[in-house]
């Protein structure tokens, strides 16, 4: 049994702390890594606060893990030991209901296996993720990396990245389409960039003008202070697509007004409390509000390679793990840029 050293959450109230526990030896098509970056998502931060309602205590956070391969199980055939190997928000599925045969394990009719605080599928054990030192995974929940990029900054493609590639690439984001961006945070981030390498009009819809000109860098044609109704109201009626990565409750009216006929309003970001909108905005111009949840195996490793392909990481600040709860607290007052990613060597 690999021992494992991390950072869990002893229930809502209380900060990250040291904690101790074991691992399983990797089953025959199962690897084991040893965590080199772990990217700290707004989920993490949801989930330990237990702001979702569906919080397991101890809770061991962290879905963008990269790691180098270590351990493996003897029919595992896709890494060769020492190689680096990515590790996103799902590691287990039914793998034999209609999404799962079709790569969209992340929509498994059974539900999928989330990389912490759900029963694992194998051995019933309560999943720990990736602010930790290791990982043991089915080979098939792993992703490769393009050789050149930096590890850190890659390790928020896993779920930043795939939870904004997925949409874009869905509702077609591309050339001679106006896409806006909803909050500049680590999601929002990504999608721009995604948003502006597809050749879309992406405009960043942001509540503080300060990040003007970072989005006009990370690949915005036009920034929007949200706040401010004449600018508002001079895009009306003219998206045909909007993505809201946004973390706490907002108006949706203020959006859906913005759509032409027959576009989407896409929700990424998952506030505490149900939105509300007027059904007014949909039926007068047969809009849709849509939702979209990270990416399965075979979009995920499409994701990746088309970083590769394009240079596109995420822009990170490392971090030791003993700056964990710090992070959170500066995250909550946007206070980072774009993605925090802790350093896992630090747990040594
Ligand atoms: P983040 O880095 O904290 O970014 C959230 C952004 O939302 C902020 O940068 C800010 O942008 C905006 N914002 C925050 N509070 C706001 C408020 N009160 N009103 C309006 N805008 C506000 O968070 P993240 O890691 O990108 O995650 C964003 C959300 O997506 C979280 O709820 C997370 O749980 C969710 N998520 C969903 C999935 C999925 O599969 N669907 C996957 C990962 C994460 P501005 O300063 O530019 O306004
Ligand atoms: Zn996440
Ligand atoms: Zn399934």
């Amino acid at each position: 049994m690999p021992s494992s050293k991390g950072y869990a959450a002893l229930s809502a109230q209380s900060p990250l702390a040291p904690f101790a526990f074991t691992r399983r030896d990797p089953g025959p098509t199962e690897i084991a890594v040893e965590i080199l970056y772990c990217g700290v998502c707004h989920s993490d931060l949801h989930m330990i606060r237990n702001e979702w309602g569906n919080a397991i205590y101890p809770m061991v956070p962290g879905h963008e893990i990269v790691g180098q391969v270590v351990a493996m199980g003897n029919s595992s055939k896709k890494f060769k030991l020492g190689e680096i190997a990515a590790i996103g928000v799902i590691v287990d599925s039914c793998r034999h209901c209609v999404p799962c045969n079709k790569g969209e394990e992340h929509f498994c009719d059974e539900g999928a296996t989330l990389t912490y605080a759900v029963p694992d599928r194998v051995d019933g054990s309560i999943t720990m993720g990736g602010y930790s030192t290791n990982y043991v995974v089915d080979e098939h929940f792993a992703h490769s990396i393009p050789a050149h990029l930096d590890l850190a900054a890659v390790a928020p493609l896993l779920c930043a990245g795939i939870t904004t590639y997925s949409p874009l690439r869905h509702w077609k984001a591309g050339p001679g389409k106006k896409v806006g961006i909803v909050g500049l945070g680590g999601l929002g981030h990504m999608a721009l960039k995604f948003a502006h390498s597809f050749g879309a009009h992406v405009v960043q819809f942001t509540t503080n003008l300060r990040k003007r000109e970072d989005a006009l860098k990370l690949g915005a044609d036009e920034v929007v202070l949200s706040t401010d109704r004449d600018v508002m109201k001079a895009h009306t009626k003219s998206f045909d697509l909007i993505l809201d990565t946004v973390s706490a409750p907002h108006a949706l009216d203020d959006y859906l007004t913005l759509l032409k006929q027959d576009a989407t309003l896409t929700l990424v970001g998952l506030p505490d409390t149900p939105p509300s909108f007027g059904v007014f905005n949909l039926i007068t111009r047969r809009t849709s509000i849509a939702g979209s949840m990270i990416g399965g195996m075979i979009e995920t490793q499409e994701m990746l390679d088309y970083c590769g392909q394009h240079n596109i990481v995420s822009d990170v600040e490392v971090i030791p793990i003993q700056k964990v709860n710090e992070a959170y607290e500066r995250l909550l007052k946007q206070d980072v840029k774009y993605r925090f990613v802790i350093d896992m060597s630090s747990l040594d």
